[in-house]
C-alpha cells in the first residue's frame, strides 16, 4: 500500500490469461432440443500481478467481472481456463494439505458485511471459526487470538458474546476483517469492502485495512466500483470493461493521465470535490453496457466508446462519427419501432412496405427520432439512404449501407493490451506514439 511498494518485487499473485464462462442453454433438456450452450464471459482473459506487499486496485462498472475474477483468483471457483500462481504455485493444481495452506494464507472480506456474518453465532465465535476449521492450537490459545484482533481491528472484547445484528455495519465490516485475519494470511481480496457503509465509516475501515496491511505485510486486491476509495488506498489499478483489463498502471498514472477512453469516462463521471472541478459539468457514460453473452467484436468498448476512430479515408466529425455509429448499432439490432414512425400520423406498412410516395416522409421522421443533430449533407445523404431501405423493413439492406461506409477498425481488431509500465487496450495508442488521450485529440 506505500506509495514505495517497489513495483520490481517478486510477485506474490501471477495471473496468466484467466478466464470464467458460466454455460447456459447446457441442460440434458437443452441438448435434447438442440439448444446450442452459450458462454456467458464474465471473465475473459486476465492477465495482472500482484507484488508483495501491495494494493492493486480492480475497478469498472457492475457486472464487468470484477467479483468473480476475485472468486476465481481465490478457487473458491474453478476457472474455465488459465492459470494464477500464488507463490510461485499453481492455485489449480493444489490438493490436500497445500490447498489448506493456499486457503489459509489467502482470505476474503467481502462487500456485505451482515449477510456474510451468520446471524445464530456470537461474533467470538465467527472470528474463532476459521481457527477451529483449521484446528489451529488449543482452545484457549484460539480464544486470546480473537481477543488480539477484537483489539486490533477497534472492537471490545467485552462485546465477544454478542450477535451480528447488535452491531452497526462498520463494526460489523470489522468483525468481517478480524474473521478474514484469525488464519494470518498474506493475501486478502477486498471485494467492495466499504460500499454498504455510510461515506463518514468509509474512510475509518479504509484507514483500518491501510494500518493492517503494514503490521501484517499483507498484499490486497481491492475490488471496487468507487474511484475514491481506490485512489485513497491502492498503489496500481486495473481498469476492467465486459470480463477485460483496458488498462493498468500506477494509481497516479491511472487517474493524472489515463489512456484508455473508458477509464476516462470513468474518472468524468465521479462527482467533483472541490468548487473549481465542480464548474466542469459532471458527464455519464452514455449506453448500456452490452451483455458478457454477446459481446461486440473487436474493442468491446465500441458501442460507447467517444473516440471510436473512423475508417481512414473519411472526413467526419468525431461526435457526428459517434451518433452515426449508435445509429448503425441500433439498426443492426433492430431496435427502433418503425411501426411508430410519424406520431399521430403514423405510416402505413402493406406487406412489410410504406407506399412509395410516403418515402421521404418517412425517412423525415424517422430522421428526426432517432438521430439528435444534423450532420453534413454528405453524410446526411447516406444515412438517409439507409434510413430509406427501413421504409421496405429491409434491416439488413440498412446496415449494410452503413457498414460499407463507416466500418471501425476497433469493431474488426480486438486491441491488445501491452506489456510496459502503463499498458492500454486500445487502437489509438497502438504505435505508442501517444502518452495521453489529450495527445491523441
Ligand atoms: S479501440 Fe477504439 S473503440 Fe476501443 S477504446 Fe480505443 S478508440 Fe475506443
Amino acid at each position: 500500500m506505500s506509495a514505495e511498494t517497489p513495483p520490481t518485487s517478486q510477485p506474490l499473485v501471477s495471473v496468466d490469461g484467466l478466464e470464467k464462462y458460466f454455460w447456459e442453454n447446457d441442460s440434458v433438456l437443452d441438448r435434447l432440443f438442440g439448444d446450442e450452450p452459450v458462454a456467458v464471459r464474465a471473465v475473459d482473459g486476465l492477465t495482472f500481478d500482484i507484488h508483495e506487499g501491495e494494493t492493486l486496485g480492480l475497478v469498472g462498472e457492475s457486472g464487468c467481472g470484477k467479483s468473480t475474477a476475485g472468486e476465481t483468483l481465490l478457487r473458491l471457483q474453478e476457472p474455465t481456463d488459465g492459470r494464477v500462481e500464488f507463490d510461485g504455485d499453481n492455485v489449480y493444481d493444489l490438493e490436500g494439505s497445500d490447498l489448506t495452506e493456499f486457503r489459509r494464507d489467502a482470505q476474503v472480506v467481502f462487500q456485505d458485511p451482515f449477510s456474510s456474518l451468520d446471524p445464530r453465532m456470537t461474533i467470538g465465535d465467527i472470528v474463532q471459526q476459521p481457527l477451529d476449521i483449521h484446528d489451529v492450537g488449543p482452545t484457549d490459545e484460539r480464544r486470546q487470538r480473537v481477543r488480539d484482533l477484537f483489539e486490533r481491528v477497534g472492537l471490545s472484547v467485552d462485546q465477544l458474546d454478542r450477535y451480528p445484528h447488535e452491531f452497526s455495519g462498520g463494526q460489523r465490516q470489522r468483525i468481517g476483517i478480524a474473521r478474514a485475519l484469525a488464519l494470518e494470511p498474506e493475501f486478502l481480496v477486498l471485494d467492495e469492502p466499504t460500499s454498504a457503509l455510510d461515506v463518514s465509516v468509509q474512510a475509518q475501515v479504509l484507514n483500518l485495512l491501510a494500518d493492517l496491511q503494514d503490521e501484517f505485510d499483507l498484499t490486497y486486491l481491492l475490488i471496487s466500483h468507487n474511484l475514491s476509495v481506490i485512489r485513497h488506498i491502492c498503489d496500481r489499478v486495473a481498469v476492467m470493461y465486459l470480463g477485460e483489463i483496458v488498462e493498468i498502471g500506477p494509481v497516479e498514472d491511472i487517474f493524472e493521465a489515463p489512456k484508455h477512453p473508458y477509464t476516462e469516462a470513468l474518472l468524468a463521471s465521479v462527482p467533483r470535490a472541490s468548487t473549481d472541478e465542480r464548474e466542469r459539468d459532471r458527464q455519464t457514460l452514455a449506453g448500456d453496457v452490452p451483455s458478457p453473452r454477446n459481446p461486440p467484436s473487436g474493442c468491446r468498448f465500441r458501442t460507447r466508446c467517444p473516440m471510436v476512430i473512423p475508417p481512414d479515408d473519411l472526413e467526419i466529425d468525431q461526435e457526428d462519427y459517434r451518433a452515426i455509429m449508435n445509429l448503425r448499432e441500433r439498426i443492426e439490432r433492430r431496435d427502433i419501432s418503425l411501426e411508430t414512425v410519424g406520431g399521430d400520423e403514423e405510416f402505413e406498412f402493406t406487406d412489410g412496405s410504406i407506399p412509395p410516395a410516403d418515402v421521404d416522409a418517412f425517412v423525415d421522421a424517422l430522421r428526426e427520432r432517432v438521430l439528435d443533430r444534423e450532420l453534413p449533407a454528405r453524410h446526411a445523404e447516406l444515412v438517409d439512404g439507409a434510413l430509406a431501405e427501413l421504409a421496405s423493413t429491409d434491416w439488413d439492406a440498412a446496415g449494410t449501407q452503413l457498414r460499407e461506409v463507416y466500418a471501425s477498425v476497433c469493431e474488426r481488431d480486438r486491441p491488445d493490451l501491452g506489456e510496459d509500465g502503463h499498458p492500454v487496450a486500445c487502437h489509438l495508442y497502438a504505435d505508442n506514439e501517444c502518452e495521453t488521450l489529450e495527445n491523441v485529440r
